[in-house]
């Protein structure tokens, strides 16, 4: 990993650099490149925006770690409301979660019973619970309660981690639920005993993921979604499915709001179903220090702000 990378991870981490570069307003302008803005109306409105452009969102609230019960009650109420939004504007918008938000860590059970609950607003008003993957160590806890609520409803599902040396088998015992899955490289500072150190590893990886995704896909047994920006990636991706025969509604491309903006456009004219992931809220820091992560270049643009 490089040593940036690894900063910039570790910095995400810290509450003292959090109260000190919130306040600042020339990173308050950098961040403004990856969400429309920090209250639910913005990211409302951008999803309005790209369904003109045949393209869907993914709607997601900042915040992680929420330790206290009640905190983690006003999360669960909270992406109720936007699902309630969801239904009433027809928007073709999906919801993603943390389970740490709707704190995991507090309550494990409360946290399934939260999934359980919003499943079920987003069959209502015809969308879709996408729940994301944070750090190895909730890894079994997330697949626990994602497979219990897959269980109960069809319109769930989990995203996996290609910088994970286990998630070769982790797939493997999903398929028998025909899950959705949502495969990403990784975000976060994860050791070399458990994630492939070298970037070579982890695309090679996701490739092989995808392949197993995709033959699924084709009998039916998972519907998979790739987020990611890796073009090449991507390109190879398209060619796998054709080999497959595979209908482009049968998977998705997600990418995140504000990353190859052109290219989400160009592969929806070229027949892919493409969707946005939209953050928004107030509790950006350490998602925004995983952003400039993946691509330290992206520090340039934070400095740029300065004058
Ligand atoms: C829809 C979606 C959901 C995600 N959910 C999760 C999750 O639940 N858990 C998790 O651990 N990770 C998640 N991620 C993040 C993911 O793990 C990667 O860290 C991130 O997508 C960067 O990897 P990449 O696949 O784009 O490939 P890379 O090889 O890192 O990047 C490919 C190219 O894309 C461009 N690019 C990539 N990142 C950026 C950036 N931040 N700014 C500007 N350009 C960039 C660069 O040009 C780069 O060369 C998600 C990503 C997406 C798109």
């Amino acid at each position: 990993m490089s040593l940036a990378r690894n900063l910039l991870l570790r910095a995400s981490r810290s509450p003292f650099l959090a109260r000190q570069l919130r306040e600042r307003r020339f990173f308050q302008r950098a961040v403004r490149r990856f969400m429309p803005g920090e209250t639910l109306d913005a990211a409302l409105d951008a999803t309005a925006t790209f369904a003109k452009f045949g393209i869907g969102s993914v709607l997601t609230e900042l915040g992680e770690q929420v330790t206290s019960r009640a905190e983690a009650e006003a999360v669960r109420e909270h992406y109720a409301g936007v699902l309630e939004r969801i239904r009433k504007r027809e928007l073709p918008a999906h919801v993603s979660v943390k389970l740490t938000h709707l704190g995991l860590e507090a309550d494990r059970a409360a946290c399934l019973r939260d999934v359980l609950k919003l499943a079920e607003r987003a069959a209502a008003a015809r969308s879709f619970l996408w729940i994301d993957m944070e750090e190895s160590r909730y890894v079994d806890a997330t697949l626990d309660v994602y497979r219990r609520a897959k269980a109960e409803w069809r319109n769930v599902g989990v995203c996996l981690q290609a910088y994970l040396r286990r998630t070769a088998a982790d797939l493997d015992s999903l398929f028998p639920l025909a899950p959705a899955i949502r495969l990403v490289k990784g975000a976060y500072n994860e050791p070399a005993s458990l994630a492939f150190p070298r970037k070579r590893d982890v695309d090679e990886h996701y490739f092989n993921l995808a392949v197993r995704l995709l033959t699924e896909a084709a009998r039916q047994r998972a519907k998979p979604v790739f987020g990611t920006h890796d073009l090449t990636l991507i390109q190879t991706i398209r060619g796998a499915a054709a080999a497959q025969r595979l209908d482009a509604a049968a998977y998705e491309f997600h990418l995140l709001y504000g990353i190859r903006a052109e290219e989400q456009r160009r592969l929806v004219a070229e027949g892919a179903t493409v969707r946005v992931l939209i953050s928004y809220g107030s509790a950006w820091f350490a998602w925004y220090m995983r952003r400039l992560a993946e691509r330290p270049a992206n520090v340039w643009f934070v400095l740029r702000n300065l004058v």
